[in-house]
């Protein structure tokens, strides 16, 4: 970036980058298997990046982590999702960075000890389990997972699905009802639920778009039958899930729209190269006007999600919560992942949609991006809602 404000942290910067080069690219098939050898590659990359200082890059040494900001996370970030993978190998997967981030901020001494230290030092991994088959995720408010408190025990019933990475967890954090009397806001609460603890179901992963995934690539439908845990394991205070989940969502959201624009960066590289290499009606694809359009439109489309991303970024690190950026880029990098990785396959022909290339499996994945943590759809109501406030309340909106 040209201005200073916007530096990037160009030593970290470049170890990520040669790393990401040199260890990750070359493994990324022998990754994409999901076989016990791929676990053991995961695990022998990850002490690699422990080694060279680069792990957890999300949250600050005091977390256990090597993080500086947010800007700093957004340019480290870029690179690590050029490969679906690494966000795992070092340490920054979902959804076990915005565990970390919540159990940082509102955790107790005794639960940061026994959940945020060990998850950050990647020796178990969570789930973050709110979603409900049942009712529209969209609308939190409506959840039916109920905690009834017995004494010093929380009672929780309730069934669940889309808790990712839920298989081979060690625990979750639960959105639970705990007052259904109080106002829509304050019913819920967060509860630290271990795995192990009787009534915890998980029931299966949950295939998503012919993927059923393993460990950590799952989204599991798990049921909660009498589950028995500690009212000690609420997360922050009782009623205040709605409040947690803002903020772990926030930086959550963000935290994709990074990952993606490596996705989209690595499309688009594909992209281009592939269509000087190949040859159709005598000349190379990069001749054809509709492909140099969509060259054109997609390098614009990733310049601008990069430079909404970074200034969002910049804004949080200032303390802004920077509610109409994040939503703005999550809606609409969400958008632009999909069509470059797509433009990106339509290059390659049926190649595109083959496993000789990342492509089939980075369109299947970011199809997701517009759905979770807040459809597309619901992301435009905020942007537009807080713009419109602005104007009905007499002023405009300050574009900054
Ligand atoms: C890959 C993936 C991973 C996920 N991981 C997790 C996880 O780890 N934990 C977890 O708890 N959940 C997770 N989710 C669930 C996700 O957060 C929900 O899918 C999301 O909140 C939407 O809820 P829903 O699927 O129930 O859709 P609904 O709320 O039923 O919405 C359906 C559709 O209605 C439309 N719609 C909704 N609201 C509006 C509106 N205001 N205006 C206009 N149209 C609207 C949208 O088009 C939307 O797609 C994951 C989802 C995916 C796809």
């Amino acid at each position: 970036m040209a201005t200073t404000a916007w530096a990037p942290p160009t030593e970290k910067l470049e170890l990520v980058r040669a790393f990401m080069d040199e260890r990750v690219l070359p493994n990324e098939h022998a990754l994409d298997r999901e076989d016990d050898a791929a676990d053991a590659l995961v695990a022998q990359l990850r002490q690699e990046v422990k080694d060279a200082g680069l792990w957890a890059p999300h949250v600050p040494p005091e977390a256990g982590g090597t993080g500086t900001g947010f800007l700093d996370y957004a340019y480290l970030n870029e690179q690590i999702g050029r490969v679906v993978w690494a966000q795992l190998i070092f340490g920054c997967q979902a959804p076990d960075a915005g565990n970390a981030e919540i159990l940082h901020m509102f955790g107790t001494e005794e639960q940061k000890e026994r959940w945020l230290h060990p998850l950050v030092a990647g020796e178990i991994r969570s789930f973050f389990s709110m979603t409900e088959p049942e009712v529209p995720g969209s609308d939190p408010t409506t959840l039916r997972t109920r905690a009834v408190r017995d004494g010093d025990e929380w009672v929780i019933d309730g069934h669940k699905w889309f808790s990712s990475g839920a298989e081979g967890a060690a625990f979750a954090i639960v959105m639970a009802v705990t007052d259904p009397d109080a106002e829509p806001h304050a019913r819920a609460s967060q509860i630290i639920v271990p795995v192990e603890t009787p009534g915890v179901d998980i029931v299966r992963p949950v295939a998503v778009m012919g993927h059923a995934g393993r460990g950590w690539s799952t989204h599991c439908e798990v049921r909660y039958t009498g589950v028995r845990v500690p009212v000690a394991n609420t997360l922050g205070e009782v009623g205040a899930g709605f409040r947690i989940a803002q903020k772990r969502l926030g930086p959550g959201r963000i935290h994709h729209v990074m990952r993606w624009l490596g996705q989209m960066q690595r499309a688009f590289e594909l992209m281009c190269s592939y269509s000087l290499q190949r040859e159709a009606f005598g000349e190379p694809l990069a001749r054809k006007q509709t492909v140099q359009n969509w060259i054109a439109d997609s390098y614009a489309e990733i310049q601008a999600c990069r430079l909404m991303t970074l200034d969002a970024a910049h804004k949080i690190d200032g303390g802004d919560e920077a509610r109409v950026e994040v939503s703005a880029i999550k809606f609409f990098a969400a958008r632009v992942l999909q069509d470059v990785i797509d433009r990106a396959i339509q290059v390659h022909g049926a190649r595109g949609l083959t496993d000789e290339t990342p492509l089939a499996h980075m369109a299947m994945m970011a199809r997701g991006g517009r759905i979770y943590d807040g459809p597309d759809e619901v992301h435009r109501q905020v942007v537009a809602r807080r713009i419109l406030k602005a104007f009905a309340s007499g002023d405009v909106w300050h574009f900054s």
